[in-house]
């Protein structure tokens, strides 16, 4: 079977099993705790915030461990809400850890903004430039879309916001892009960005908030007082050095360009003429439409062979598909629509592979449905 839903969740890099080993049958104690054992594990922690701080090239702020990124997002929204006539601006794409906590604020009455996507899928910079004024109080916008691989360029969206409210806090969504697309939070003027570790080959359960200072964020969570006081709970520590030393061992760049390579390889085993995609920056991520097969029918006919996405796999049990509807794509597109996501260690063979068994199975159902 050949796995092609990368941007769902991703294989967990084997070499972090003796990490997790490690610090849950010998070094397991409470990093809370007083004693020199747990003092030398909160010491471990502190060093797996450093090196995720580096590898987002931070030079200030802080990281927050949390048990999901949809927990990360959750508590970067909520944390950041404040009494008053505050505006809160999300874009439309927005992954539903995002889109639905801004939707709950709309409706207990808040003012709530969302911002359209251009046909690229990337959020309509205007329009923020528009809705930006004295009253913004919150900006969130993803990285990478995890439906279509859309890049949105982050320096121009601090850019745009902080001419217009420096005191605007800008929350990003980097899920899809942490550890894939090279970037580097020196060159972004933003407040609060979330990773999760099982996108990167990292466990699952794992994944960290990255805030700029986090005086201006609110707990979410009464507890304990964990993660300075933001997000109470014993910390998963085997999962989190395992996270900080996944994330250690990727070769961003390098990896970037393979992929690249491998989407292209892909694609070129794909017949176009057939077979529509959207041109997106990341290539980890690729949206396509088989005109006359529905995306769900195509997915099931394939995952002996091949597994591949429909979406966003909190989605699939949902009917038509926010992010494509907003980039203008029509219910006929959209229900013909899968997505197919690589990982840096699979082979050109592999893609090349999986292309020509999608193609000989959408063309065997597009037969037998016509
Ligand atoms: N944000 C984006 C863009 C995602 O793709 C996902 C997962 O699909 C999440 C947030 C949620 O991550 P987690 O599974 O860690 O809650």
């Amino acid at each position: 079977m050949i796995y092609l839903d990368n941007a769902a969740t991703t294989k967990m890099n084997e070499t972090l099993l003796d990490v997790i080993k490690d610090f849950s049958c010998e070094r397991f104690y409470n990093a809370s705790a007083g004693y020199s054992f747990a003092l030398s594990n909160s010491k471990s922690l502190n060093e797996a915030r450093e090196t995720i701080l580096k590898k987002l090239g931070a030079n200030k702020g802080d990281v927050i461990f949390t048990g999901s990124a949809t927990e990360a997002n959750n508590l970067a929204i909520k944390g950041s809400i404040r009494e008053g006539k505050w505006q809160y601006i999300f874009s439309i794409g927005e992954h539903p850890s995002v889109y639905n906590v801004a939707k709950e604020m709309q409706e207990s009455g808040r003012e709530v903004k969302f911002i359209s996507l251009q046909k690229n899928g990337q959020v309509d910079y205007i329009e923020l430039e528009e809705f930006v004024n004295e009253k913004t109080r919150f900006v969130s916008i993803m990285l990478v879309n995890n439906e279509t691989g859309s890049l949105n360029d982050i320096a121009k969206i601090s850019k745009i916001v902080k001419s217009k409210n420096p005191a605007a806090i800008i929350h990003v969504d980097a899920v899809q892009g942490f550890c894939k697309i090279p970037f580097s939070l020196q060159k972004w003027d933003i407040d609060l960005l979330s990773i999760s570790a099982h996108k990167f080959h990292g466990p699952k359960g794992v994944a960290a908030l990255y805030v700029k200072n986090k005086n201006s964020l609110k707990s979410i969570m009464a507890g304990g007082g964990q993660e300075f006081g933001l997000r109470s709970g014993t910390e998963n520590l085997p999962a989190i050095m395992a996270m900080s030393k996944c994330c250690q061992g990727v070769d961003v760049e390098k990896n970037y360009e393979k992929v690249l390579n491998l989407r292209s390889v892909f694609l070129s085993n794909i017949d176009l003429k057939r077979v529509s995609y959207v041109k997106t920056e990341s290539p980890y991520i690729c949206s396509l439409s088989f005109e006359g097969v529905n995306g769900e029918t195509l997915m099931r006919a394939l995952e002996n062979e091949v597994v591949i996405g429909t979406g966003s796999a909190c989605s699939t049990k949902k009917s038509g598909n926010r992010v494509l509807e907003a980039m203008g794509f029509d219910a006929k597109y959209i229900k013909s629509s899968v997505r197919v996501s690589f990982n840096a260690y699979q082979t050109e063979e592999e893609v090349r592979k999986a292309a020509n068994i999608i193609m000989k199975t959408y063309e065997e159902l597009y037969e037998r449905l016509k």
